[in-house]
């Protein structure tokens, strides 16, 4: 994508209501997709929300929600003004089928649909006569007109989704409940009103108003069950807006005051006593404290924080007393911009989603037809009109694909959630799917696999000071990022010495840094680097690098063109290296590392983890490359990475994951971001990935399965109907409840 592109692509999440299943779901989708200046549309059925990318100045939001209403559902934009461009503006949206309404329609059902059972039961009992004074005829009366609200008050969201379906000449989940209970309905009416009509003298009429009542009911109370557990699905989103506290406390001039966190801007000086949740982004001003930031890392121990330190908005204030400046508030916010990705995230597809919106887009059709044929063979076969309609019915209720359209997209919702809940935010459902078939974990070195904070160990100069040199790289060094860079800083801050005004040149990832200080130019970076500026190595350069020995990153100083000087940092291992690395191994995963760095460093690295393979002194591309390489011979490649340095190789890999304290840069590259600078949880991923996969696999093949069997049952009468609605239900139910088990996923 060019950049240019790239920054008209919006995204937007919008509520979509009125879905009931799988075909729904491709058709909100396809009516979307149709507008000018769309460019991708993802739809959740689980969710109900719609996720859209979309060129910002060429798409009329009003052409959208248009489309949308013509395939028969809402869209809940504000169509206004186009006005989510602004994303401070909450979209208006009210959810047409609310739970609250489907308990309501559920009673109302409930209610006539027991009297109902229990009238249709008892004609079949031998001594009815003498408990009731009322003949078959008055009876079936009485269950016409205690039906008739269950159909047209109850049912009604079947019948109007089925009409709205039939103007587009399409059809769903509706279209078989209201076709199923409609035949039985009308059908006992005519019986009831016009008997000469259907009936032969012989016959004895019958009815099937309870057919008709008990599978409203029983779909009812399935799609409310799971109207429930949905909303459980998504809980994760919902603790984390509720970590954002109502108030916060600003200094002001004379002391402080208590305002709605709402009104804190982005400059305020906040203060935060202990125990107190953080309400903004900000830096530390004044004071010393410890941070619980589980909830955003995963990471259970609290961190210790002074002045100058980062502090994020949601997090607890376990001890002490700071005053903090903001820096970012509400939407911009870190937390703010995990909920959104979250969002996102929920809202996309996995790709074994694909199999089932392919299936379910055919399904509906399908089983009208065998339905339909069903109905035809019966009377071929000589069976009465009445038995070859109940059969017909059965087979449109048993077949409903509402498991189907649920399997794969309630799984993802509870993954990631879980996925968040423990510090890992996983970018889209596609990320999580392949993080399962992963075959190859390629990690860099600094910062990843190292702790990333390299100590400055020794130092040589020639014809300048230890000072002098420090002044000077410090200076520099102070405009980048790099890990070393920091600690080159930190040095010269622990020796106290001065820094000076100096220029930034030109930063090349994974080389080095040049400068310029009052008009002296300054490089500083590998022995790569040097090289290709074509500085020269002397004997004295040569002397010194045996002096050093050869653990340890080397980091040579050029002035006027000519090394003065040569650095060693020793960057330790992180504690949980060897262990994750070790576990990696064992579930049969390929594991590397690529660096930067010098070959020997690397290589003693490489030996202690006891690595399947290693690259060093190689460039951000290479790195890429590498992946490539692995790609190519039928790897899945994880790449794990924290720099500017790692973004062409976290795009190049199937799996993208950024650690810990990442670069912006490699964040936005990347499918998978650990909030925490700990390695385990790459283990957790994986785990987690294998755990969501096997659900949906479950849940589809249950989803599968049970239609597979269940509609040839159907067919040869072997299912009544009522008992099909109960099974129908069930399988969207249990499917969902399969999906709330990823929330029991522990990390070890
Ligand atoms: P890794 O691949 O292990 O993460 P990098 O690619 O970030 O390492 O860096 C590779 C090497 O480039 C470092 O070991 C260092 O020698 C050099 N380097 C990169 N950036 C800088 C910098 N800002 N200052 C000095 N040296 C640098
Ligand atoms: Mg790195």
């Amino acid at each position: 994508m060019s950049n240019e592109n790239f920054q008209n692509m919006e995204k937007i999440v919008v509520p979509v209501e009125g879905m009931t299943c799988a075909s729904c779901v491709a058709r909100v989708e396809k009516s979307i997709s149709k507008v000018v200046g769309v460019k991708n549309v993802s739809v959740n059925l689980a969710t109900e929300k719609a996720l859209i990318e979309f060129e910002k100045d060429k798409v009329n939001f009003q052409e959208i929600i248009k489309s949308v209403e013509d395939a028969g559902y809402k869209i809940g934009l504000d169509y206004q003004s186009n006005q989510f461009h602004d994303e401070k503006k909450d979209i208006k949206t009210k959810n047409v089928y609310s739970s609250h309404e489907l308990q309501r329609d559920f009673m109302i059902a409930v209610l006539f649909t027991i009297p109902i059972t229990f009238l249709s039961m008892s004609m079949m009992w031998i001594d009815f006569d003498n408990l009731i004074s009322l003949n078959t005829e008055s009876i079936n009366k009485i269950l016409l007109i205690l039906t008739t609200p269950v159909v047209f008050i109850s049912g009604k969201r079947f019948y109007k989704a089925f009409w709205s379906n039939l103007k587009h000449f399409s059809a769903d989940m509706n279209t078989l409940v209201a076709v199923g209970t409609g035949s039985a309905y009308f059908y006992s009416m005519m019986v009831v009103l016009f008997p000469d009509l259907l009936l032969n003298q012989k016959q004895e009429p019958h009815v099937y108003f309870d057919t008709s009542a008990v599978i409203i009911s029983l779909i009812l109370m399935g799609k409310w069950l799971e109207a429930r557990a949905k909303h459980k699905t998504s809980s994760a989103i919902k603790k984390l807006t509720e970590l954002k506290p109502e108030f916060a406390l600003v200094k002001t001039n004379g002391g402080e005051q208590k305002i709605p966190v709402e009104n804190v801007k982005v400059g305020d000086i906040i203060i935060v006593k202990t125990g107190a949740k953080i309400p903004a982004d900000g830096i530390i001003q004044i004071g010393n404290c410890l941070i619980d930031e589980s909830m955003i890392t995963g990471e259970s121990i609290p961190s210790i924080k002074s002045v100058g330190s980062k502090v994020i908005g949601g997090t607890i204030n376990k001890s002490g007393y700071f005053e903090f400046k903001v820096t970012a508030v509400g939407s911009s916010s870190l937390l703010g911009q995990i909920i959104k990705m979250i969002e996102e995230a929920q809202g996309s597809k996995a790709p074994i989603q694909n199999i089932a919106d392919k299936v379910a887009s055919v399904f509906v059709p399908v089983v009208i037809i065998i339905a339909v044929l069903t109905f035809i063979i019966w009377l071929i076969f000589d069976s009465p009109f009445n038995i070859a309609l109940i059969n017909f019915v059965a087979v449109l209720i048993i077949a409903c694909p509402c498991a189907l359209g649920l399997a794969t997209p309630t799984a993802l919702i509870v993954g990631i959630g879980k996925a968040a809940q423990m510090g890992i935010l996983v970018k889209n459902g596609e990320g999580l799917e392949i993080s399962n078939k992963i075959t190859t974990l390629i990690f860099d070195k600094t910062g990843t696999l190292t702790e990333g904070f390299p100590q400055l160990t020794q130092i040589i100069t020639r014809d300048i000071s230890e000072e002098e040199v420090l002044a000077l790289v410090a200076s520099v060094e102070k405009k980048s990022e790099h890990p070393f860079a920091n600690s080159i800083v930190k040095a010269a801050e622990q020796r106290k010495i001065k820094l000076v005004d100096a220029e930034l040149l030109y930063e090349m990832p994974g080389r080095g840094i040049v400068g310029k200080v009052n008009n002296q130019k300054i490089i500083v970076g590998n022995i790569t680097f040097l090289n290709e500026l074509n500085i020269k190595f002397d004997s004295w350069v040569e002397k010194a690098e045996k002096e050093m020995n050869n653990s340890g990153t080397l980091i040579f100083v050029a002035l006027h063109d000519n090394i003065n000087a040569l650095m060693k940092f020793d960057d330790k291992i992180k504690e949980e290296s060897i262990a994750v690395i070790e576990n990696l191994k064992s579930m049969k995963l390929k594991v590397g590392m690529l660096t930067g760095d010098n070959f020997q460093n690397a290589k003693a690295i490489s030996e202690k983890l006891n690595l399947d393979f290693f690259d060093a002194e190689i460039l951000p591309n290479q790195k890429a490359n590498i992946v490539k390489k692995y790609q190519s011979q039928n790897e899945v490649v994880a790449m794990v990475g924290d720099g500017i340095n790692d973004s062409p190789a976290l795009v190049q890999s199937d799996v993208g994951i950024a650690m810990g304290s990442a670069t912006d840069i490699a964040i936005e590259n990347s499918s998978i971001v650990i909030m925490r600078n700990n390695l385990t949880a790459i283990l957790s991923v994986i785990k987690l990935s294998k755990k969501v996969i096997k659900t949906i696999k479950q849940n589809l093949f249950w989803a599968f399965f049970y239609n597979v069997v269940c509609i040839p049952l159907a067919a040869i009468g072997f299912l009544n109907p009522m008992l099909a609605a109960l099974a129908m239900s069930l399988s969207s139910v249990s499917v969902v409840t399969n999906s709330l088990r990823i929330k029991n996923f522990k990390e070890k």
